[in-house]
C-alpha cells in the first residue's frame, strides 16, 4: 500500500520547490513588455538581486540555466589559451572545468576531494605564478554533488594581491548560504533560478565587480551572450537580449519578497540548522549501518544540500516515492551512484520537511532491512528544539 498523499516532497537538489505564492505570483497574462510597469519591475528586481548578493555592482541577466550561466561567464571574460584555476570538490566543479576546456581556456583542476578548498594551498599555489599568468579562480561555493561548502571569504583572502577574478558558481548556495560580495571581494557571480531562488529554472545571472564589469569582450563573446549591451541596456529586450521572461520576472520578485519578509540572516540561519538537522540524523544512522555523510569534516558541509553514501540507495529512493511520497536526489558524481543519494533542504525548506523526510527515511530503512543505527529522528528533533 502506498500512504503517500495527494502533495509529494520532491527534496532533490534543484529544481528547488516552488512556493504557492511564487506559483500564484506567475500565474498572470503577459502585460506589455514595452510598458513602463514591466521596466520599472525588472528594474526593482535587479536591486533584489544586488541585495541578495550582498553587492552594489551589476547584474546581466540572461535566459538560461546553470549551464548557461558558466557560459556567460567565461565567454565574456575569458579568452582561449587563458590559463584558470578550478578548485574541485565535486561533480559541479569538474562539469564547469569541462566547459572552460570546450571553449579552449587552459585549465588547471586542484583536487579538493569531498573537502572544502583549503586556503593555504590556494595562497601556494598562487605564489608559484610569478609571471601572475592565471586569469581566473573559479570554485563553486556549494558544489551540489559533493555537498560541500567552500568558505569564499578565507579563499579570497588567500588570493592577497594576485590579480586574477575570482568567480564564484552560487547557483546552489545563493538564498541559502551567507554571501557578501563586495566585503568578501567576489569578482564575478553566478546564479540560477531554480535552486535558493524557489523559482523554476529558465533565468540566470552574473552579478560584477566593478573591475569585472569593466572589462572589454574578447574572441569568445558572441552578439547575443555580450554582457556589455544588457548593463547599459535602457530598455528591457535589450536588457534580456529579446523578449523578457515575463512571468519569471513575477516569480523572482515574489520569492525576493519573501526572504525579505523572512530576513536574510534568518533565511541563512534556518538552511544551517537543518542541513544540522540531517547530519545529526545520519551520524545516528552510520553509528549502526553502512552509511556515511559524504562530507567528513562539519564545517565543510554544504547548507542546501547532504550528499551521503548509504547502502541500498536506489532501492531506498524507490520505495520512498511509491509508498510515501517522496523524492530524494540521485548519489551524482559518487562513486557509487546506485548506493549513494542527496538529501535536498534548498530555498522552500522547514522543520517538518525535513524531519517528515528523515522519518519516512527510516520508514523505508525499516521496511527494506537497511541496517541502521538508532536515535536518528530523536537526534534531528533535538537539533530543531535548540534552533528553532
Ligand atoms: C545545478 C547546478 C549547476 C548547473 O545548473 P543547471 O541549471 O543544471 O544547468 C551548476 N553548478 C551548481 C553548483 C549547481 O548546483
Amino acid at each position: 500500500m502506498s500512504l503517500a498523499g495527494s502533495r509529494p516532497i520532491v527534496a532533490i537538489p534543484g529544481p528547488s520547490p516552488v512556493p504557492d505564492r511564487v506559483l500564484r505570483a506567475m500565474h498572470r497574462v503577459s502585460p506589455d513588455i514595452y510598458g513602463e510597469d514591466l521596466a520599472s519591475a525588472n528594474a526593482a528586481l535587479m536591486d533584489g538581486l544586488r541585495w541578495l548578493a550582498g553587492t552594489r555592482g551589476k547584474v546581466a541577466a540572461f535566459i538560461g540555466n546553470g549551464h548557461a550561466a558558466w557560459e556567460a561567464a567565461s565567454a565574456n571574460l575569458l579568452s582561449p589559451g587563458d590559463a584558470v584555476l578550478v578548485l574541485v570538490s565535486g561533480r559541479f566543479g569538474e562539469g564547469w572545468a569541462e566547459l572552460l576546456r570546450a571553449q579552449g581556456i587552459a585549465v588547471e583542476v586542484m583536487d579538493c576531494e569531498a573537502d572544502a578548498p583549503d586556503p593555504s594551498r590556494l595562497a601556494a599555489r598562487l605564489a608559484e605564478d610569478r609571471a601572475r599568468a592565471i586569469r581566473a579562480v573559479c570554485v563553486c561555493q556549494i558544489d551540489t554533488a559533493s555537498s560541500v561548502q567552500a568558505d569564499i571569504a578565507a579563499l579570497r583572502q588567500a588570493m592577497g594581491d594576485h590579480p586574477a577574478l575570482l568567480m564564484v558558481d552560487a547557483i546552489a548556495s545563493l538564498g541559502c548560504a551567507p554571501m557578501r560580495m563586495d566585503d568578501w571581494g567576489v569578482d564575478v557571480l553566478l546564479a540560477a533560478s531554480q535552486k535558493g531562488l524557489m523559482c523554476p529554472p529558465g533565468c540566470c545571472f552574473l552579478w560584477l565587480s566593478d573591475r569585472a564589469a569593466a572589462m572589454p569582450a574578447t574572441p569568445l563573446t558572441s552578439p547575443w551572450w555580450d554582457m556589455r549591451p544588457r548593463l547599459r541596456a535602457d530598455q528591457l529586450w535589450q536588457f534580456w537580449g529579446g523578449t523578457p521572461p515575463v512571468q519569471h520576472i513575477f516569480g523572482l520578485t515574489e520569492a525576493l519578497a519573501i526572504m525579505r519578509e523572512e530576513g536574510l540572516e534568518q533565511v541563512w540561519a534556518r538552511h544551517r540548522a537543518l542541513a544540522d538537522c540531517v547530519a545529526a540524523a545520519f551520524e545516528c544512522w552510520a553509528a549502526g549501518g553502512d552509511i556515511a555523510l559524504s562530507v567528513v569534516r562539519p564545517q565543510a558541509r554544504a547548507a542546501s544540500v547532504t550528499a551521503v553514501r548509504l547502502a541500498g540507495a536506489d532501492a531506498l529512493r524507490g520505495w520512498l516515492e511509491l509508498r510515501a511520497g517522496l523524492t530524494l536526489g540521485i548519489g551524482l558524481g559518487a562513486a557509487d551512484p546506485a548506493n549513494a543519494l542527496r538529501v535536498a533542504h534548498m530555498g522552500d525548506a522547514g522543520a517538518v520537511q525535513v524531519l517528515g523526510v528523515l522519518a519516512a527515511m527510516q520508514a523505508g530503512m525499516a521496511a527494506l532491512g537497511i541496517a541502521h543505527g538508532p536515535g536518528a529522528l530523536d537526534a534531528a528533533a533535538a537539533v530543531v528544539a535548540v534552533r528553532a
